[in-house]
């Protein structure tokens, strides 16, 4: 640790800079509330730097004028640089936002840089389309990319969260201006520093850290940014298709928030991988996943004996120090986030939920943000834990008597992001999966994930898909060109 350098500054043009009125921040680490180093904090003056040297990249074409294959190849140099880097890179994002280095490493890195290889190999192998028309004409239907691409993301997983938007972005030739959160800008700022070592020319991908309202909502607002890709809260997407429509109606996407469901039935066909993925899935990386299963809906005959199996789990999720490499459970981000999930407890206790397990924050004496992971029964779909995001190691517990009632339950929620069924009846497994208004469903398990499916949210959980192909519908603009075909013969 003693000998990790972080450098806070931004990466605009090819450049490590200083927000141009000096100003900065300090980022903070929620393992032990040690001052990291100091980070740029820019705002609107740095923000149209970076745009204008995004636009001038694009507009010279210097990367989407290379031929698909040779960007492919940068694309996997750069995803090569970050396995190379995978023990700084990891342990900088453990320290800067509190997650278990062993799935930093596993988890974090190894799925960023496979996202930028993915989307690098991908790029040319993809066709453009000829339209079926009638023969006196040729349509050609072509993707171009959109231009200067506008993205901002949250903490939880920063350099997954960053790929899952870059990478598509890059791969089909537009400019980036990346801006992390504040409170995880670290990484963000690393991978600047190797896409340009992998070769990715000056000003096509630059990193602008500082905080939302007074960096995000320039980005979102900027006349010059053709698209704005989002993931963070569902309260501040709305305002991003808000400036969107304000400014110059700037391709909007954003990933939300969700309170995904999980629905275990009677007839579950593996009652022990169905309390292992329930509580593993709510309690990785400390609860602060967009898709983590926090709402579960356990049939009434079973319940009793699932929570007595799910209980006899949750110690092994006892926080501790993120950096020993056998740590399961580390720091919610900052102080901030901890205060919140803390007022949700209080919230369930003082509404009438049930507290089995946990409820307090530990580890006080290290200056971290520490919760154990919590358990309330007895959850009725009205309280505020049943209803909200709360993006903490919390599980609230809900019963239910058949397929109709769990899925109205499952279903009354603003979020559409993910859901869980657990059933041995294929027809049960089907028709629920099909009622449920969710983006993804998960059957007899939680936790498949991959590159090659798209993710992403229905309702109030966002608009657009991160991840497979379709990612690169954000990215790129359709077009039309109509040849007349007088034919000589
Ligand atoms: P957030 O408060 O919405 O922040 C997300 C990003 O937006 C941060 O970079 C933030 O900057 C920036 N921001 C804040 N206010 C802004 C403004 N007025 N204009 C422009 N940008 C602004 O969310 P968060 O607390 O960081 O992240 C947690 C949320 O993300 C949860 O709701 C979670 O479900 C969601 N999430 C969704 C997905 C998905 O794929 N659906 C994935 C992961 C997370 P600062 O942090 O610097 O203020
Ligand atoms: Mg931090």
């Amino acid at each position: 640790m003693s000998q990790l350098q972080f450098d806070g500054r931004a990466v605009i043009g090819g450049q490590r800079v200083a927000a141009l009125n000096g100003a900065t921040f300090q980022c903070i680490s929620p393992v032990d509330g040690r001052v990291l180093t100091e980070v740029a904090q820019c705002g609107a003056a740095d923000i149209d730097r970076a745009v204008g040297a995004a636009r001038a990249a694009f507009d010279d074409k210097r990367w989407r004028g290379l031929p698909p294959a040779q960007r492919k190849r940068i694309m996997v140099r750069f995803a090569d640089l970050l396995l190379q880097n995978a023990d700084t890179l990891a342990l900088t994002e453990t320290m800067d936002m509190g997650k278990p280095v062993k799935y930093a490493r596993a988890v974090d890195v190894n799925s960023a840089s496979n996202c930028i290889r993915w989307y690098g190999e991908a790029v040319d192998k993809v066709y453009d389309e000829i339209a079926p028309t009638a023969d006196t004409a040729l349509a050609l239907i072509t993707r171009e990319p959109v231009g200067v691409a506008g993205v901002v993301v949250p903490w939880n997983y920063p350099m997954i969260m960053a790929a899952w938007k870059i990478a598509p972005a890059l791969a089909v030739g537009n400019s980036v201006v990346l801006k992390p959160s504040e409170k995880s800008p670290l990484t963000a700022l690393r991978l600047a520093d190797l896409a340009l070592e992998a070769g990715i020319p000056d000003g096509v991908f630059n990193v602008v850290p500082g905080f939302g309202p007074e960096a995000g909502s320039p980005l979102a607002l900027h006349m010059d940014v053709d698209c704005i890709a989002f993931t963070g809260s569902t309260r501040v997407g709305k305002q991003i298709h808000v400036m969107a429509g304000q400014s110059n109606l700037k391709r909007a996407w954003t990933e939300l928030g969700g309170k995904s469901p999980n629905i275990v039935f009677a007839d579950c066909p593996n009652l022990d991988r169905a309390v292992e993925a329930a509580v593993g899935s709510i309690f990785f990386n400390q609860g602060e996943s967009c898709n983590a299963p926090s709402r579960l809906y356990v049939q009434d005959s079973i319940k009793e004996k699932f929570l007595e199996k799910a209980l006899a789990l949750v110690p092994a999720y006892t926080p501790a120090n993120p950096t020993l490499p056998d740590t399961v459970m580390g720091a919610l981000v900052d102080k901030t986030q901890m205060n919140t999930v803390l007022r949700y407890i209080e919230s369930g206790k003082a509404e009438g939920a049930k507290l089995l397990a946990g409820g307090e924050q530990v580890l006080q004496s290290t200056g971290g943000c520490y919760v154990q992971p919590t358990v309330f029964d007895g959850v009725r779909g009205d309280m505020t834990i049943a209803r909200e995001e709360i993006f903490g190691p919390v599980l609230s517990v809900l019963s239910f008597s058949d397929a109709a009632e769990v899925v109205r339950m499952a279903n009354a929620s603003v979020y559409g992001l993910q859901a869980g069924v657990w059933t041995s009846d294929l027809n049960k497994a089907h028709g629920v999966a099909r009622a449920l208004r969710a983006g993804t469903v998960h059957v007899n398990q939680y936790d498949e994930d991959d590159i090659t499916v798209p993710f992403g949210g229905y309702k109030q959980s966002g608009v657009g898909r991160d991840k497979s192909l379709h990612a690169f519908d954000k990215y790129t603009e359709t077009k039309t060109t109509w040849v007349r075909i007088d034919s000589p013969v």
